[in-house]
């Protein structure tokens, strides 16, 4: 049953977690990385970067026959984004929730898309949307040492 996103304990699930080029040149990093630690999810990496083309391409390599794909991978790899591993209990399908529809227009108040966004191609965040998904994610963006092993002495607070 345990596998590299889904350790042993059920609050030990991992989501990668992306703000886009948008979401930081309108000065939204701050504000996201507060809702996921608000919750009570605990940030186990994080990295600036300005993703090379084909790094973009591998991330979005389920949409590659899409007719928005050339215009999806340049917007990534056009600026910085900030890359992170977020983890606790079901992590994925939550910030899912947090996020909310990909189309901004359709996301719930509330939701970091219908909070934050307006448009599709601007719509600010990625997140995993499955643990094979989330599995792949981490794998390509992060190196294992950069996954930081550590308790929080919250957690106990946060957890039953
Ligand atoms: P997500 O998992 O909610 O981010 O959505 P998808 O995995 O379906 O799509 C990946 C990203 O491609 C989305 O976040 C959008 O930025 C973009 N995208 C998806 N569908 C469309 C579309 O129909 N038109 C355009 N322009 N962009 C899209
Ligand atoms: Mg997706």
């Amino acid at each position: 049953f345990a596998t590299p996103a889904m350790a042993t304990a059920n609050n030990k699930e991992r989501s990668f977690i992306m703000i886009k080029p948008d979401g930081v040149q309108r000065s939204l990093i701050a504000d996201i990385i507060k809702r996921f630690e608000q919750k009570g999810y605990k940030l186990i990496g994080i990295k600036v970067l300005v993703p090379a083309k084909q790094l973009a391409e591998a991330h979005y390599e389920e949409h590659a026959q899409r007719p928005f794909f050339q215009k999806l991978v340049s917007f990534l790899s056009s600026g910085a984004v900030v890359a992170m591993v977020w983890e606790g209990q079901e992590v994925i399908k939550f910030s899912r929730n947090m996020i909310g529809a990909t189309n901004p227009l359709a996301s719930a108040p509330g939701t970091i898309r219908g909070d934050f966004g307006v448009d599709f191609g601007h719509n600010v965040i990625h997140g995993s949307d499955s643990l094979t998904s989330a599995e792949r994610e981490i794998a390509l963006w992060f190196k294992s040492e950069e996954l930081a092993q550590y308790d929080l002495t919250m957690q106990a607070w946060t957890y039953e």
